[in-house]
């Protein structure tokens, strides 16, 4: 059982995938979802219209792309609107049905309604970033309770492995977005000095690489860009992600994609091979980014690479063996594999959940802020008027919380207020660095000695920043807090996001239980012909006639799942499972090309199972 009554979760809510832990009898455990340790963070509207997530959305993700969608945590900070079928939602409602998601399962593993939650983010995330994640959080009823970096939350991980007094360089790089910090540990504090990083390079962009490198050649051998139709797009964009991830243990892979395009009313089969050297070529320039920035990190921490006891691996795509070498090559050491890379993020959130309940179970955390906090200032005058500059007040890879201040002074004399202009960034040019909010202050007017404000920066440990502006002669003063100015929805429409959240996840709930259930499928309940099925009609059976005969080899493989269904657990499981319902939707629909893929799927785990 959990330490507290009202346990707090640690969720990483990641590009690709998201995972939920929590503190059990001192120790943190990952939370299984779907029998799974890991939940795709990816979001549809089905057949039926429900909501679905996880697996059964990213099943679908090739076949509807128009009514799936994945890897929104690259826009969170926006509220660019999200179409799914002709449903639009922002980014922050698509992360909270993912949140929401987690937090029934984790309610369900603990037999307990979870309300409160530890949320992790990439280090480089910036206050816009954070605000929406914290957003989604509270849209799917939890109160974050704090938001801590990923790297940071992986360092509590690896912390409880080892007492010594180190420094290490956490190497984060996942489906979405590339993150590296430097940290001291020492008498139980973890400090973070450092962290450096890039929001759009993850995973996806290598298989994005990777798949225009295929569409190329599949355009100069037959004239057709596979990257212009959305379905053949996705389909080639999951295969490559598939090749990727099949060179880091063999040398070379194939892709077979059936039925991938059409030309003069012809079916056109896409065939290739692709080498680990092929892929090496690919990828480089974006390794070599991360190398920059882990270069860049260290310089920030003052410390060369030999002061860095260990250099530690989080996120899939640090499976890739080019990392590695990468790493080896430019740092000449080993990397360390003491975490999990898929599951430390999680493991780490529940451990600050924990802690913050007053648990006995971590070292205390120092982080620092990513980014440069200031105001505009005027630096002089110029005959186009005043010269405006980007002051900073806190600087970034402060320690938090931070709070600092700096005194001004009005631009002249009878100034009836003064205007507070907080951004965020790292150039002297206002127009290049983030605006985060303004605020006004009323003046009062007197002697030289009322022409002077200071301005306070309170930042906390989670990032929520407030701002105070103070006239010290006369007392005035004003404060803004960034968490309001950030916030993505005024209170009100936060309500009726939240029901209508509400809604979709109680239309969809008992579709939600039935993907909880191993290979409960209601179409191969129909499929088993003697079928005294209560809701089998007359046009169902129609249909069932017809697929048998038009697509006897896809019939069969459904039917050798259904029989291997109770000898097969876990991951397997679950995969037969999706494949299985994805395969029967494409049957009922008659899309031939999907009917193809998945059973080219289907029959390899099938191969692999039996
Ligand atoms: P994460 O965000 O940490 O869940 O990482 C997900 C990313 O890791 C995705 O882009 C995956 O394709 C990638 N990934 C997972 N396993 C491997 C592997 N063995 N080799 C290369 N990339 C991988």
């Amino acid at each position: 059982m959990t330490d507290a009554t009202n346990p707090i979760i640690g969720i990483d809510l990641g590009t690709t995938n998201s995972v939920v832990a929590v503190v059990i009898n001192g120790q943190p455990q990952v939370l299984d979802i779907d029998g799974r340790k890991t939940l795709p963070s990816v979001v549809g509207i089905g057949a039926e219209g429900q909501l679905i997530t996880g697996m059964v959305a990213r099943n679908q993700l090739a076949a509807f792309p128009d009514r799936t969608v994945a890897s929104i945590k690259r826009q969170m900070g926006t509220m660019d609107p999200v179409l799914l079928g002709d449903q639009s939602f922002t980014p922050p409602e698509i992360s909270a049905m993912i949140l929401r998601r987690l937090r029934d399962g984790a309610s369900r593993a603990l037999g307990q309604d979870i309300t409160r939650a530890v949320v992790t983010v990439p280090a480089y995330f910036d206050e816009n970033q954070r605000q929406a994640t914290r957003e989604a959080g509270e849209l799917a009823g939890l109160t974050v309770e704090r938001i801590i970096n990923e790297p940071t939350a992986a360092t509590l991980v690896y912390h409880a492995q080892s007492q010594d007094r180190k420094h290490i360089a956490v190497y984060d790089f996942g489906g979405g977005t590339f993150d590296v910090s430097v940290v001291r540990m020492e008498s139980g504090v973890i400090e973070v000095l450092s962290s450096q990083g890039d929001t759009k390079l993850g995973g996806d962009d290598l298989d994005d690489a990777i798949m225009q490198h295929v569409a190329d050649q599949f355009q100069d051998q037959h004239g057709i860009d596979l990257r212009a139709d959305e379905q053949a797009r996705y389909r080639l964009l999951h295969a490559c992600e598939k090749v990727k991830i099949a060179l880091s243990t063999v040398d070379a892979t194939s892709i077979i994609e059936e039925f991938i395009a059409e030309k003069d009313g012809q079916p056109l089969n896409l065939s290739c091979t692709i080498d680990r050297e092929t892929l090496h070529e690919l990828i480089q320039p974006m390794v070599e980014r991360t190398i920059d920035c882990v270069g860049r990190a260290l310089r920030d921490a003052s410390l060369t690479i030999h002061q860095v006891d260990d250099l530690v691996l989080v996120g899939g795509s640090t499976r890739l063996a080019l990392v590695e070498e990468a790493l080896r090559r430019e740092f000449l050491r080993e990397s360390s594999r003491a975490v999990d890379p898929d599951l430390a993020v999680a493991l780490g959130a529940a451990v600050q959940g924990a802690m913050l309940q007053g648990q006995n179970v971590g070292p205390v955390l120092v982080d620092v802020t990513s980014h440069t906090l200031g105001i505009e200032a005027c630096e002089g005058m110029s005959f186009a008027g005043p010269e405006l500059v980007f002051d900073p007040i806190i600087h970034r890879n402060s320690p938090l919380p931070a709070r600092y201040e700096q005194a001004y002074s009005t631009m002249h004399d009878e100034q009836e207020t003064a205007e507070i202009h907080v951004l965020q960034g790292e150039y002297d040019d206002i127009e290049r660095n983030q605006s985060i909010g303004k605020f006004k202050l009323n003046l009062q007017q007197g002697d030289g000695k009322h022409r002077k404000i200071v301005v306070r920066f309170d930042l906390t440990l989670d990032g929520m920043l407030k701002v105070t502006a103070t006239q010290p002669a006369s007392g005035v003063s004003n404060e803004l807090t960034i968490e309001n100015a950030l916030s993505q929805f005024v209170a009100s429409q936060r309500d009726r996001v939240q029901a209508r959240l509400g809604e979709l996840f109680e239309a969809s709930s008992e579709l939600i239980d039935q993907n909880d259930l191993p290979l409960q499928s209601e179409f191969h309940d129909n499929i088993s012909i003697d079928g005294a099925h209560d809701t089998v009609g007359e046009s169902k059976l129609a249909t069932i006639a017809r697929v048998k005969e038009q697509y006897p080899e896809a019939v069969g493989l459904l039917e050798k799942a259904e029989a291997l269904r109770p000898n097969v657990q876990g991951d397997d499981a679950a995969d037969l499972e999706t494949i299985s319902n994805g395969l029967m939707h494409a049957l009922e629909s008659g899309d031939e090309s999907r009917i193809a893929s998945l059973s080219t799927e289907l029959d390899d785990v099938l191969f692999y199972v039996q």
